[in-house]
């Protein structure tokens, strides 16, 4: 039986994450809502009013970060729920985006049930999770969080040369540092899983148990060039040939070392990239994710130990590591009070690992993080194709709003 009292309603959440939808809306019904741009400005405008509609009160840090809080009976730390409102180009209308209209609607239904939660209970909008004009991704996090320095962050340009810290300035958002979110009783993101698996196995809710660990390296594979016609095959040092017997090598060795390793190739260049010439250069890279970072170690062997085949000696490779990251795991009783919930409110729901980064990943390095998900059709994000039902979105939002329950009850 379900005796749970207080829902969500769901009509008003759609019709939040529509009116967000307005923001940057493409031909296609995407969403193209770049950090810290005149969309994002509007989205933030929106956010802000909604929130100061039912008396939260709004707070803007000085990286743009908008604290939205229900005062509680006390004001020890609070329970935060948050995502972001940036997309990618030609992104969707859920990635992030959900995250923070849930909040919204968690906000909205505590205030109609007059709730006065023991500890305050905000809703944070995070600047910049996409990265997609300021790189790199989860920014703002990662300075929360000290694992970027902000000096060298809001110094980053976007491909007109404009700063983080200019644009921050120009859509009235930089705020105060006073108002950074330095300690919570917990930090909840619900976002889209941006993957196959819940869809696949008809499961409406995800409880994420970490995210991933990862390496991505640059692997460069030099050799010669010369005329594609009056060459002989013998008398070749092709760089293309060479690096693609390294990535098939490699693919082999991958392929043997753990069924849930992921690892891609997603981005290769060759020089001089002209027909009727020899390739003398290949650079591409190779990224691979798993909860072990016994695993990693084993990528991260496989790709040190890349050689070219014999035969193809006079080429050569080296290998350069781009950057890497542990395994990040999720609150255990955070995850425990996601699943009970979401199997008293009659929903299917499974553990799972998020392969892709979250700002709930850098939250989780000072505060209680969780995270859950709900299934994205056909796996698709980060594309206008994007679709989350809006029924699941409601599953959603209403383990959200038990587990906010829960917590300040
Ligand atoms: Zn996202």
């Amino acid at each position: 039986m379900n005796d749970q009292k207080v829902k969500i309603n769901g009509a008003r959440l759609q019709r939040s994450l529509e009116a967000f939808a307005d923001f940057g809306r493409t031909d296609r019904n995407g969403v193209t809502r770049l950090a810290l741009s005149e969309e994002d400005k509007q989205a933030r405008d929106y956010f802000r009013s909604c929130c100061e509609e039912i008396g939260l009160k709004v707070k803007v840090d000085d990286l743009g970060n908008m604290y939205a809080m229900l005062a509680g009976s006390s004001s020890e730390p609070p329970v935060v729920m948050g995502s972001h409102l940036d997309s990618v180009k030609k992104g969707g209308r859920f990635d992030g985006v959900l995250g923070v209209a849930a909040g919204l609607e968690v906000m909205r239904t505590l205030v109609e049930n007059n709730v006065t939660p023991r500890v305050p209970v905000v809703v944070m909008n995070v600047t910049n999770e996409e990265g997609a004009r300021f790189e790199p991704s989860m920014m703002a996090s990662g300075i929360l969080s000290g694992k970027f320095d902000k000096d060298t962050m809001t110094a980053k340009k976007d491909t007109d040369g404009l700063t983080f810290l200019e644009a921050l300035q120009s859509i009235g958002y930089e705020g105060d540092a006073k108002n950074r979110l330095t300690e919570a009783e917990a930090f909840l993101e619900l976002h889209i899983e941006q993957g196959p698996i819940l869809e696949k196995e008809d499961v409406s809710i995800g409880v994420v148990e970490c995210v991933l660990g990862m390496v991505c390296y640059e692997i460069e594979v030099s050799g010669e060039s010369d005329h594609a016609g009056t060459t002989p095959m013998s008398m070749r040092n092709d760089a293309l040939f060479a690096a693609m017997d390294v990535m098939t090598e490699a693919r082999g060795k991958l392929a043997a070392l753990d069924a849930d390793l992921v690892y891609t190739i997603g981005r290769v260049n060759v020089w001089p990239n002209i027909h009727t010439v020899i390739p003398n250069k290949v650079v591409f890279s190779l990224e691979a994710r798993h909860t072990s970072a016994d695993v990693i170690a084993e990528v991260e062997k496989i790709i040190q130990d890349m050689t070219v085949s014999p035969q193809k000696a006079a080429c050569n490779v080296s290998v350069q590591k781009l950057w890497g990251r542990d395994t990040v795991w999720f609150d255990p009783a955070l995850c425990r009070t996601f699943e009970q919930l979401a199997s008293s409110l009659g929903y299917s729901n499974k553990r799972m690992v998020s392969g892709a980064g979250h700002d709930a990943q850098f939250m989780a390095s000072y505060i209680p993080s969780a995270m859950i998900f709900v299934p994205s059709v056909n796996g698709k994000s980060h594309d206008e194709d994007e679709l989350t039902s809006w029924e699941d979105c409601e599953k959603g939002v209403n383990v959200l709003l038990d587990a906010v329950l829960t917590i300040v009850g």
